[in-house]
């Protein structure tokens, strides 16, 4: 969506320092994005901003390159940690975000020697230690994790002049409000602070109260506007049939890039097993992979190295992949503005996409719900199942890969029997354990196991979440704020 007040905007006429310019340029970038022109200009003069803006917008360029303008005069080669304390803060709700935005980062103050480094929860905290000592001049973390090397004394945050909330709605919803108000008290108070939220709730109007002076606003596309560059689709298609029908739509059309999103982490990991069977290499993330496994897959993808990623919601938060062609929903997410989020995936940064969704009887409620958010209603296409070659040799049962209950009900080869190792968390799969059918593919009786790609990985035994934090405040000065 074009601002007309912005639309001539040139990154020269931003008043950035030429080294800045020259890593725009060697990104290819011509013109600044609508939030970018709009949103530097008030960070530069200094002023706290409040930011509406989905990831796909050219958010991240948008703090980070006045971000770097106005600690140009700390730049500095020396190699004493004393030279390089923390100026800015950047707190990202994810790993994968928090990762991403310290890459971006570090494209754009390629050319000036300002350092940065990322700190996220669900691996090695010594593996981080190294870095903060050595000294960095931009932080990017998750808030749990920030306050772990708080609490190990790893970093001082007493010279943070400017604290950037990314997705400050996602860190909400995920709990992170008590985090966020102890991270505060340990800023100063003289400082600078931006939020980039995707949507302006009454619960964001009032973090922004409490967190920023007198706030700028901006705002780049209208909520749930986004993606107007996605042209998206819908086939129906019985539940029974989606997996055939994705396999077949990456073989027809010759795909070398899809990102699948599944609702849960079980569907996940089949449907990608199921697509490394059809010889298509395929990889999952999602919340049971370990850090090294999702970083892995993802890089495997960006690269090209495998064609089809499959993503729940939750680990694909945040994912930017330049150029990403399809997003197939194999599932529609329970919350219908995560679809927007889904669809982000592609068209970014003004590029096309497309996004297709297989709709299956059972999701047409969910289905309704997008449209109603979006305003808009999708043409429903049958789609023509086909036949992948293990069906077509083997003929085993229809491949079931949903965890819906009624799929579960329905579907002989999910109805499995005590022998079954079902996730056993799942109440739903626990609700639908029924009779051993006669014919079966034992493949769907064992738990997901990570594909070949992964499974050259060193395997945590547990999965850290980067969780919320409500036991650090008794370490810290204050009691915890209520949220
Ligand atoms: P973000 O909204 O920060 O996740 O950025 C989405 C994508 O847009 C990233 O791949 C950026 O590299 C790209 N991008 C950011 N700014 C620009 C720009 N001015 N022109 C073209 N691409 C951009």
């Amino acid at each position: 969506m074009e601002d007309t007040a912005t639309a001539n905007v040139k990154f020269s006429s931003l008043s950035l320092d030429p080294q800045i310019l020259r890593a725009i340029e060697d990104e290819g970038y011509t013109e600044p994005t609508p939030i970018q022109a709009q949103a530097i200009p008030q960070i530069l003069a200094g002023r706290d901003l409040m930011a509406m803006a989905q990831t796909g917008t050219g958010k991240t360029a948008a703090f980070t390159l006045p971000l770097l303008q106005l600690l140009m005069p700390h730049a500095s080669s020396s190699a004493s940690p004393a030279r390089h304390p923390i100026r800015a803060l950047i707190l990202a709700p994810t790993r994968e975000l928090a990762i991403q935005v310290e890459k971006s980062v570090e494209t754009y103050s390629k050319h000036v020697a300002l350092r940065s480094t990322v700190v996220y929860g669900g691996t090695d905290i010594k593996a981080q230690k190294p870095a903060l000592m050595k000294g960095v001049e931009i932080l990017v973390a998750t808030p749990g994790r920030l306050l772990d090397h708080v609490e190990s004394r790893n970093l001082m945050l007493n010279q943070v002049q400017v604290l950037i909330l990314d997705e400050a709605d996602r860190m909400l919803d995920m709990g992170f409000m008590p985090d966020l108000k102890r991270i505060l008290t340990l800023l100063p108070k003289q400082r600078q602070t931006l939020l980039f939220s995707a949507t302006f709730s009454d619960e964001i109007k009032k973090l922004a109260q409490d967190f920023l002076v007198n706030p700028v606003t901006v705002e780049a596309a209208r909520r749930n506007a986004a993606a107007e560059n996605v042209k998206q689709s819908v086939l129906l298609v019985e539940h029974d049939k989606k997996f055939s029908v994705l396999a077949g739509l990456i073989r027809e059309r010759g795909l070398k890039q899809v990102l699948v999103f599944t609702r849960t982490k079980l569907t996940a990991g089949r449907v990608a097993k199921l697509l490394e069977r059809e010889g298509i290499l395929a990889d999952a993330i999602h919340g049971d992979k370990t850090q090294q496994e999702r970083i892995k897959a993802l890089d495997a993808f960006k690269e090209g190295k495998i064609t089809a990623l499959v993503a729940t919601d939750v680990a694909a938060r945040g994912l930017d992949i330049d150029q990403l062609p399809l997003v197939v929903n194999y599932e529609l997410p329970p919350n219908a503005e995560d679809y927007v989020h889904r669809i982000g995936r592609t068209g970014r940064a003004g590029a096309s996409g497309e996004a297709i969704s297989l709709v299956d009887g059972a999701e047409e409620r969910l289905l309704k719900e997008i449209e109603h958010l979006l305003k808009r209603e999708f043409p429903r296409e049958h789609a023509a199942a086909q036949a992948s070659p293990r069906e077509r040799t083997a003929a085993p049962a229809p491949v079931p890969v949903s965890d819906s209950p009624r799929a579960i009900a329905s579907h002989p080869a999910r109805a499995a029997g005590p022998d079954r190792q079902v996730n056993r968390a799942n109440p739903v799969e626990r609700g639908h354990r029924v009779k051993k059918p006669a014919a079966t593919d034992d493949w769907f009786m064992r738990p997901y196991e990570p594909s070949p790609v992964a499974a050259k990985l060193e395997v945590q035994s547990e999965v850290v979440q980067d969780k919320p934090k409500k036991q650090i405040a008794a370490l810290l000065s204050r009691p915890p704020d209520k949220s």
